[in-house]
């Protein structure tokens, strides 16, 4: 049977609320819009660190605009917890050569599932860094995306992430005696699609602590599964945006999606008979 991730973070949260309980979590935030939802919803029970990492995004000024809204909406908005803001490092080479032989897979696909599994993993080791209880993201807020898949990639980041870190570990310790190259054949960079495949086949992820929801190790970085999209979540995040006058972009963000959003945009249009060049918010 499928887990239903909304409703088992709300136990979660209930048991810390009731023991008054405040995990630290490290949450990937992708841009204002999103995280808008996401921090009203988490902020009362978590220690939230928003992470803003995206090298997906392809223009500079669109990634300055994206994250400019994101700070200017965590210094509007009242919320019960003080929220944090880091930043990742912008490395759009980074995306294309991981994006290279994908650039004209449809959205959802094999380049989106890399794509969120590059920004979950660096979301994991910073968690891991800095030695926060849960690791997450806002993705699974946008209903163009599938939180089944993410939470997968989650579940099999943290887990790498920690292997990764113990190997480290191993290393400065000199008790293992492999290279650094043969760590890194053991301990390889995002997830394959061949990975991601067996984790959704076997239908294992989301259920570690669904018998104790209050559970968790300290500092553990471990993945919280969301699925924000749920419980009118998608639906508050447009009526945040609308009263925070927030910037909501009409494509996801990298060249491939903004090209393939103008297209669908001009289909549109000259299927209604408009001049073309006009656009319409649709993501
Ligand atoms: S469409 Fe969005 S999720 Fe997919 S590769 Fe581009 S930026 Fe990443």
């Amino acid at each position: 049977m499928d887990v239903n991730f909304q409703k088992e973070l709300d136990k979660k949260m209930n048991a810390w609320r009731d023991g008054d309980v405040h995990p630290s979590l490290l949450l990937h935030s992708c841009c204002a819009p999103c995280s808008s939802y996401c921090i009203s919803y988490l902020a009362d029970v978590f220690d939230i660190t928003l992470y803003f990492y995206n090298p997906n995004i392809t223009e500079k000024s669109e990634y300055d605009h994206r994250l400019s809204e994101l700070l200017r909406l965590v210094k509007e908005m009242p919320l019960p917890r003080k929220v944090n803001v880091e930043t990742g490092p912008w490395d759009p080479d980074l995306f294309f050569e991981m994006a290279k032989g994908y650039e004209e897979a449809p959205e959802r696909g094999a380049r989106c599932i890399m794509c969120y599994s590059m920004r979950l993993e660096d979301t994991a080791r910073v968690a891991l860094d800095m030695g926060t209880d849960f690791f997450g993201t806002t993705l699974t807020l946008s209903p163009l995306k599938n939180s089944n898949v993410i939470n997968a990639l989650g579940e099999i980041v943290a887990d790498k992430a920690a292997r990764s870190a113990e190997a480290e570990k191993l290393k400065m310790t000199g008790t293992d005696g492999m290279t650094v190259s043969e760590k890194k054949e053991e301990y390889p960079s995002f997830v394959t699609l061949a990975e991601l495949s067996e984790k959704l086949k076997a239908n294992d992820w989301g259920r570690a602590d669904i018998k104790d929801p209050g559970k968790y190790v300290p500092g553990a970085a471990a993945y919280l599964d969301t699925d924000f999209k749920k419980n009118g979540g998608y639906q508050r995040s447009i009526e945040l945006s609308r009263e925070y006058g927030l910037y909501r972009q009409n494509y996801c963000g990298c060249l491939f999606s903004r090209m393939q959003r103008e297209k669908e945009t001009e289909n549109r249009n000259s299927e209604r008979g408009y001049a073309s060049g006009k656009t319409s918010k649709v993501f």
